[in-house]
């Protein structure tokens, strides 16, 4: 059968080639059966259709037109030098967007999950003890994800709406001396900005590295990862950086890349392993493949990285600063309250608002998506039902999006009695 199969390969190559293509290629394959297609799970053939939102939850946010033009580029190959060249562009462009001189930058391939597993497999070793700030969801799963990777986690909490004071930090530290210090400088499920003053200095006092969660943060708020001694860092594509999901913006010190070359064992992961991607982008002097970077992600991200360039993070710091104050003095005017209780406790980019007393959060939600098109979230893990979550990001930061959001509220709240 098989040289009976090997001598028609040419005669059907031939064939082929004339334009002559079924029964005689699977012929040649006599050993598999050509059923019947089931045509019952087909997709639908047609242009697909995606109704138009204003996102201005806790993400992802609209992304920029620019941004979404960038992704409609022809493909290059994930090696070739003008796509390697893209590459570098965004490694420099992160550089500037975390304030860092560190070699080590880079976009994960994947979401925000993708570079929070990424610096706890690397920066973990089986044994080594991670002390987790726990103050809503992306504490929990990061201390989850560490368990995972056998680490002895040392998890603190505060009640919700609520961030770590420095001497409860300090305190920690000095007890635990943990490898790693875990902390989300933007808690999304409660609406908390963690300040991470003086940690830097801490961390270097206990042997830890401090390791930062900036995903519903970075660009919005201030951040000086060498100034502050932050030692990793992973982010979001899809917020304020105001690109489509799927690349983590990353960041690793001298000193977590010291810690990285130390490790005993190779990170627990191939697909997440930082020496192996780190190769890919140029960290070590060459580059090797290892995955086929998201080539259309990636002109999204260096489009996205270059609005941050033209508009200067001053400016985006404070656009993001003003539009949380004008959204506040409207929510105010209706008798609104924050969840958070201290103003400097309060995340300008993801805004948490109290349900008052008989309001069905869920109706004015979709009274907001029904009428306006809009998306306002309800609360998260900690704080669901008790809350509304608005996000002020990137591209959607804008005074008549602000407005647009103020009369939804007012709206659903009057046709529920309560204005
Ligand atoms: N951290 C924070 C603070 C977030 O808000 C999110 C997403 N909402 C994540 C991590 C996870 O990011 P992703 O959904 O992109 O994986």
């Amino acid at each position: 059968m098989r040289n009976a199969q090997k001598l028609l390969a040419p005669v059907l190559e031939t064939l082929g080639a004339r334009g002559y293509v079924a029964p005689a290629r699977w012929a040649a394959r006599a050993a598999e059966e050509v059923g019947t297609v089931d045509n019952s799970h087909r997709a639908p053939a047609s242009v697909i259709e995606v109704p138009s939102r204003l996102l201005m939850g806790p993400g992802p946010a609209n992304a920029h037109p620019r941004i979404l033009a960038a992704q409609t580029l022809p493909l290059l190959g994930h090696m070739h030098p003008p796509f390697l060249k893209i590459m570098d562009e965004l490694s420099e462009g992160l550089r500037y967007t975390f304030q860092t001189k560190s070699k080590y930058t880079l976009m994960v391939s994947g979401t925000g999950h993708a570079g929070m597993e990424a610096a706890i497999a690397n920066l973990v070793e089986p044994g080594d003890k991670v002390v987790v700030g726990n103050a809503g969801i992306w504490g929990e799963r990061v201390a989850i994800l560490s368990r995972r990777y056998q680490a002895d986690v040392v998890e603190i909490k505060v009640p919700a709406g609520q961030t770590f004071s420095y001497d409860a930090l300090k305190q920690t530290l000095l007890e635990h001396k943990p490898a790693v210090l875990f902390l989300c400088q933007g808690e999304s499920s409660t609406g908390t900005h963690q300040s991470l003053a003086g940690l830097g200095d801490l961390c270097r006092q206990t042997g830890t590295l401090l390791l930062v969660d900036t995903v519903c943060s970075l660009g919005g708020v201030p951040l000086f990862a060498d100034q502050w001694g932050v030692d990793c860092i992973y982010s979001g594509s899809q917020k304020c950086l105001s690109g489509p999901p799927g690349a983590s913006p990353f960041f690793m010190s001298d000193r977590a890349m010291e810690k990285l070359q130390r490790r005993k064992t190779p990170p627990a992961t191939y697909n997440l392993d930082m020496n192996l991607i780190g190769d890919y982008w140029g960290w070590f002097g060459k580059r090797s493949y290892h995955h086929t970077a998201p080539v259309s992600t990636f002109y999204a991200m260096r489009e996205a990285l270059s609005l941050v360039s033209e508009e200067g993070l001053e400016a985006m710091w404070a656009r993001h600063q003003e539009l949380h104050h004008r959204l506040w003095d409207g929510l105010r005017s209706m008798g609104l309250k924050p969840f958070v209780e201290k103003d400097e406790d309060r995340l300008i980019t993801v805004n948490t608002i109290k349900v008052p007393e008989g309001v069905d959060w869920a109706a004015l939600v979709k009274n907001a998506m029904d009428t306006y098109s809009l998306e306002i979230a309800g609360g998260l893990g900690p704080t669901v039902g008790k809350i509304w979550r608005v996000g002020i990001m990137g591209f959607n930061a804008k005074p008549q999006n602000v407005d647009l959001v103020l009369d939804a509220f007012r709206d659903g709240l009057k046709r529920q009695g309560k204005l």
